[in-house]
C-alpha cells in the first residue's frame, strides 16, 4: 500500500480532489505544487496510517517506516539538503491535518531536525546566529509542550525572568548568546520535567512528532470538537512534513496570512496580515502587532510601519499574482498561509476561508457576476442558516455602546427594551404596548409565553444550545445566554451588571450576534433586504420548484412574511386570536357555557372580532392563498385562573363564580395533547366551526371588494384521524359556505382540506383525500404522536438522548425522516393517488430547517410554511434542494 504522498518542486503525488486520503492541508499543498506555485517539497502520511494506527494498537504499517525515508531523501534531492545531517541538515515542519479544518488537534512543530549539532551547521550555512539559535529555542519550547507535553508555560517563565534580569523587553532584543543561553535553561527544564533529556536525534523527533499527530486524534478536545460538528471518528488525520522556510531570517524575511476577499464585509481586495523577521504563529499569537500587507490597508490603518507592499515589492508582487490564481483556481475566496524568506516567497497553506453570513453573500454574488462562479453556485454556496445573522434589526454601528456584561451570541440581531423578570411580568408589558427584555437565570419550557412575548432575553446560565437559545433563534429573536458576569434577583427584581443595579423598567440593549449586553437604549438599523441579497433570492426564486408560505396570525406577521417573500400563508392559528385581551372574556364565556344556546351566544361576540382579523390578513396576501385552521388547542387552556378572572367571566355570563369553577373543573384533562382539541371541538360543538367559518367567508366576500383580488380562503380542519371527521366537520363549513352566498349573493371559491398530524390519518389518507382538497402535513403533532413524546416535556431527555445518538438531532427541530418522514411519504403517495391534483404542504417548525425542506423537496411537496422570520432561509434551502 502506498502510505506516503510526496509534492513539491512543481509536481505532486496527490492533488486537491484526495481530501479523505491527505487531508484538506495535504490535498491544497499538493494541488498549489501541481499549479507550479512556490510550495517547500514535503510528504504527506495519508488519513490510511491514522485508522491503521487505531486498528492496530497504535502501531504503524510495516512498509511505512522506508516509504517515509525515500519521501525525506527526495525533499533532500530537491532542496539540496539532508535530515539529520551534521553539515548540510534538512528541517522540517511537521503538521496535522484533516479532512476538515479541526481545532483541538496537534499543533504544528516547527524547526524539526536541529540539535546541539545541526544549529551549529545552521548558524555557518546562513551565516547567522542569531537566527539558528532563535530556531532552535523555538522548536524546543514546541516539541515539548505539543509533543512531550511540557507545558509552555514553563518555557515563558524562564524567558520572562531571564528578559528581566537582563533588562531586556522585546524578544527582538535577545542575540545569540541569550538564545543559546536560554536553550541551555530549557534543556535543562526538560530533563527536570520528564527525568529524561530532549531527544537529539532527529529521527526520534520526527517519529515523536508524527506518533503524537495520530494520538491527539484521540484527545478529549479533538473528540469534543468532532462530536459538536457530526466529524465521524472513521475519518482520521493525515500527517503533512515539510521542509522548513524560514520567516526568521532577519528582515528580508516575513511569515504572514491574507484573505482573497474581506472575510467579514466580502469586499474583494486583499486582507492580510504579516510580521517581519517573525514565523509560523507569531502573525496570529499577538506577541507583536502585525502589519497589512497592502499600503493601502497600511495607510488607512494610519500605521507607521510598512506594509509588505512597501517593505518586500518584489515579494508583494508574486504573492498578489498567486492570490488571484488561486482563487480563480479554487473559485472560492481563499484563506492562504506564507513565508517569505530572504526576499524568497514560499506558500504554507490554502483552503476556503471562512467568513461572515454578510460576507458568503456579498462574495457568492459578486463571483456569480465576474463569472467565476455560476449563478446556480452561487445559491448553493450561502448556507441558508446563516441568513438569519442578516435578518434582524441590529445596532447603529456609528452608536456609542456602553458595555456593561457579555454572554454568548446566541441568537442574532439586537433590541433595547425594558427589563422584565417573569413570564408573567413580559406578558403584561407587551399587553402594555412595551418592547421588554426578559432576563433570567436560565429559562425553562414554562417561561414559553414570556419569552414569546419579550423582544429580547437575556440569561445568566446556559450555552449556546441552552432552552433560551434554541427557542430564540427559532422565533429569530436576540438572545444572549451565559452572561456569567450579571447577578440576577427574581425575588427582589433586580439585575445586577456592570457594577450598578437594574430594577424591573429599566432599559437595557443586548446584542445577539455579539453576546453584548448594554446599558440604555440604542439606536438601530433595520436589515438591508435589497442589495447582494435580493439578488441572490431572486437567483434562488428561478430555481426553487417549491412554493414558500408562512404561518402567520397577526397582520404585523403576515406583512413582515410578505417582505421576506412569503408567497401566501400556510398555517393560520385561530386560537392564538382569541388570547387578546378583550376577546379572552367571550372565549370564556364561550368555553364555560353549559348549553349551545349559551356558546351561540358568546360566539356571536368573537364573529365581528374574527371576521376583522381575516379581512386584514386576506388584503395584506392580496390574493395569495391562505389557509386557516379551525380552533385547535385543548380548551383549558383558555379557562380562567385567577380569582380575578373568574369572577370577570362570571359577571359577563351572569352566572355565580361557583358554577364557573365547577365547570372549569368538569374541562380538566389528565393529558390535553391528546384530549378535547382539533376538530373533536367542531365535532361535539359544531357551532364553533360555523362561526368561524361565517367569519371568513364573510371577510373573503368584502376583502375580495377591497383588494380586487380573487379571495380563495383554504379551510383546514385540524387532528383528523378519520374520513368521517372531516367529513361532519366540511358539511357545516359547506352549508355556511352556501348561506352566505345566497346573503351575499356571491359565488365563494374555496377549499376544505385537513391537517395530516397522526399516524392514523397518515395511513389513511387515501381515504381522507377523498373529502379533504388539500393536505398540510403538520409535523409537530406528528413528531410527537409518532414517537409518543410530549414536545413540552422532551427538555428532559432529549438532550441525553441526542449525546447517546438515538437521535441524530432534535427530531422537533429536523425532521425524523425515517420515522415520522415515511408517515409523511405515505401520505403524500396515497392522497395522490386518490386525488392527483391534492395540494400538499408542510406548517410544523419544520418548514423552516434547512434538511427538513431538502427532505419535502425529495417527497414532493408543493409547499413549505414557516414564521416570517425562516422565509428567506426557507426560500433558499429550496433552491438548494432543487440544484
Ligand atoms: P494550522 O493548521 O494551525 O494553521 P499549520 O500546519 O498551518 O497549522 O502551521 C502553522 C504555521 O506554521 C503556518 O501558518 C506557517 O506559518 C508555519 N509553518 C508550517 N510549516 C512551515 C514550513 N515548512 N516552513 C515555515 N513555516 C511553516
Ligand atoms: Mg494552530
Ligand atoms: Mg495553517
Amino acid at each position: 500500500t502506498k502510505w506516503v504522498y510526496g509534492f513539491g518542486d512543481g509536481k505532486a503525488e496527490g492533488e486537491q480532489g484526495m481530501k479523505n486520503l491527505l487531508g484538506g492541508k495535504g490535498a491544497n499543498l499538493a494541488e498549489m505544487s501541481n499549479l507550479g506555485l512556490p510550495v517547500p517539497p514535503g510528504f504527506t502520511i495519508t488519513t490510511e496510517v491514522c485508522t491503521y494506527y487505531y486498528a492496530n494498537e497504535r502501531t504503524y504499517p510495516p512498509e511505512l517506516k522506508g516509504q517515509v525515508e525515500a519521501a525525506l531523501a527526495e525533499i533532500g534531492r530537491i532542496t539540496g539538503k539532508a535530515f539529520g545531517d551534521a553539515r548540510n541538515p534538512l528541517l522540517v515542519s511537521v503538521r496535522s491535518g484533516a479532512r476538515a479544518s479541526m481545532p483541538g488537534m496537534m499543533d504544528t512543530v516547527l524547526n524539526l531536525g536541529l540539535n546541539d549539532t545541526t544549529v551549529a551547521a545552521v548558524a555557518a550555512a546562513s551565516n547567522n546566529e542569531r537566527f539558528a539559535w532563535d530556531s532552535y529555542r523555538r522548536f524546543i519550547t514546541m516539541f515539548s509542550d505539543v509533543v512531550l507535553g511540557v507545558d509552555h508555560g514553563h518555557f515563558e517563565e524562564i524567558l520572562d525572568t531571564y528578559k528581566e534580569r537582563k533588562g531586556y523587553v522585546l524578544d527582538t532584543d535577545l542575540q545569540a548568546g541569550d538564545w543559546k543561553t536560554l536553550v541551555g535553561q530549557y534543556k535543562a527544564l526538560v530533563l527536570e520535567e520528564l527525568g529524561k533529556p530532549f531527544p537529539e536525534d532527529p529521527q526520534e523527533q520526527l517519529w515523536g512528532a508524527v506518533g503524537a499527530v495520530f494520538a491527539s486524534w484521540m484527545n478529549a478536545r479533538a473528540i469534543t470538537y468532532r462530536s459538536l460538528h457530526n466529524i465521524p471518528a472513521e475519518w482520521g488525520t493525515g500527517v503533512n512534513v515539510q521542509a522548513m522556510v524560514f520567516g526568521n531570517r532577519g528582515d528580508t524575511s516575513a511569515t504572514g496570512v491574507a484573505f482573497t476577499r474581506n472575510p467579514s464585509t466580502g469586499e474583494h481586495a486583499l486582507y492580510g496580515e504579516f510580521l517581519i523577521n517573525a514565523q509560523g504563529e507569531d502573525v496570529v499569537a499577538g506577541i507583536r502587532t502585525p502589519q497589512p500587507i497592502s499600503k493601502a490597508a497600511a495607510q488607512a490603518g494610519a500605521s507607521n510601519k510598512p506594509s509588505m507592499e512597501e517593505a518586500m515589492p518584489a515579494a508583494f508582487a508574486e504573492f498578489v499574482g498567486i492570490t488571484k490564481v488561486l482563487e480563480k483556481h479554487y473559485r472560492d475566496m481563499q484563506d492562504i498561509e506564507f513565508t517569505v524568506e530572504d526576499n524568497k516567497l514560499w506558500m504554507l497553506q490554502t483552503r476556503s476561508g471562512k467568513r461572515t453570513a454578510k460576507a458568503s453573500l456579498r462574495i457568492a454574488v459578486e463571483m456569480a457576476k465576474e463569472g467565476l462562479i455560476s449563478e446556480e453556485e452561487a445559491v448553493g454556496r450561502v448556507d441558508p442558516a446563516a441568513l438569519d445573522q442578516l435578518l434582524h434589526p441590529t445596532i447603529d454601528p456609528k452608536a456609542e455602546r456602553i458595555e456593561i456584561a457579555r454572554g454568548l451570541p446566541a441568537s442574532p440581531g439586537a433590541a433595547s427594551g425594558e427589563i422584565v423578570f417573569t413570564s408573567e411580568e413580559a406578558e403584561a408589558g407587551k399587553a402594555a404596548g412595551k418592547t421588554v427584555i426578559l432576563v433570567r437565570q436560565e429559562t425553562s419550557p414554562e417561561d414559553i409565553k414570556g419569552m414569546l412575548a419579550a423582544s429580547g432575553i437575556l440569561t445568566r446560565l446556559g450555552g449556546m444550545t441552552s432552552h433560551a437559545a434554541v427557542v430564540a433563534r427559532g422565533w429569530g429573536k436576540p438572545c444572549v445566554s451565559g452572561a456569567g458576569s450579571i447577578r440576577v434577583d427574581g425575588a427582589s427584581g433586580t439585575l445586577m451588571a456592570g457594577g450598578k443595579t437594574y430594577k424591573k423598567g429599566d432599559v437595557i440593549t443586548i446584542d445577539g450576534s455579539t453576546g453584548q449586553v448594554l446599558a440604555g437604549k440604542i439606536a438601530m438599523v433595520q436589515p438591508e433586504l435589497s442589495g447582494e441579497f435580493a439578488e441572490l433570492m431572486a437567483w434562488a426564486d428561478g430555481v426553487r420548484r417549491m412554493k414558500v408560505r408562512t404561518n402567520a396570525e397577526t397582520p404585523a406577521d403576515a406583512r413582515q412574511a410578505r417582505q421576506f417573500g412569503a408567497e401566501g400563508i400556510g398555517l393560520c392559528r385561530t386560537e392564538h386570536m382569541f388570547f387578546d385581551e378583550g376577546r379572552i372574556v367571550a372565549m370564556r364565556e364561550m368555553i364555560l357555557a353549559d348549553d349551545e344556546k349559551g356558546r351561540r351566544a358568546a360566539l356571536a361576540k368573537l364573529l365581528p372580532m374574527q371576521r376583522e382579523d381575516f379581512r386584514q390578513l386576506f388584503e395584506i396576501m392580496s390574493g395569495l392563498p391562505v389557509t386557516i385552521r379551525l380552533l385547535d388547542p385543548p380548551l383549558h387552556e383558555f379557562l380562567p385562573h385567577s380569582e380575578e378572572e373568574i369572577a370577570e367571566v362570571a359577571a359577563a355570563m351572569g352566572a355565580s363564580a361557583a358554577k364557573l369553577k365547577s365547570r372549569a373543573q368538569e374541562l380538566h384533562e389528565f393529558n390535553p395533547m391528546l384530549g378535547f382539541r382539533g376538530c373533536r371541538l367542531a365535532i361535539a360543538f359544531p357551532e364553533i366551526a360555523e362561526m368561524q367559518a361565517r367569519a371568513i367567508f364573510e371577510a373573503a366576500v368584502e376583502a375580495a371588494a377591497s383588494t380586487g383580488q380573487p379571495v380563495t380562503p383554504e379551510i383546514m380542519v385540524p387532528l383528523v384521524a378519520t374520513r368521517t371527521e372531516l367529513d361532519l366537520v366540511k358539511a357545516r363549513i359547506d352549508a355556511m359556505a352556501q348561506a352566505v352566498e345566497k346573503e351575499k349573493g356571491v359565488k365563494l371559491v374555496y377549499q376544505v382540506g385537513t391537517m395530516i398530524e397522526l399516524p392514523r390519518a397518515a395511513i389513511r389518507a387515501g381515504e381522507i383525500a377523498e373529502s379533504a382538497e388539500f393536505f398540510s402535513f403538520g409535523t409537530n403533532d406528528l413528531t410527537q404522536t409518532t414517537i409518543g413524546i410530549s414536545r413540552d416535556d422532551a427538555a428532559s431527555f432529549l438532550g441525553t438522548y441526542v449525546q447517546k445518538g438515538i437521535f441524530a438531532t432534535d427530531p422537533f427541530v429536523s425532521i425524523d425522516q425515517e420515522g415520522v418522514g415515511a408517515l409523511v411519504e405515505i401520505g403524500v403517495e396515497r392522497g395522490r393517488k386518490q386525488r392527483a391534483n391534492l395540494k400538499l404542504g408542510i406548517c410544523g417548525e419544520h418548514g423552516g430547517d434547512p434538511a427538513s425542506i431538502a427532505f419535502c423537496e425529495r417527497s414532493g411537496l408543493d409547499y413549505v410554511s414557516c414564521s416570517p422570520f425562516r422565509v428567506p432561509i426557507a426560500r433558499l434551502a429550496a433552491a438548494q434542494a432543487a440544484l
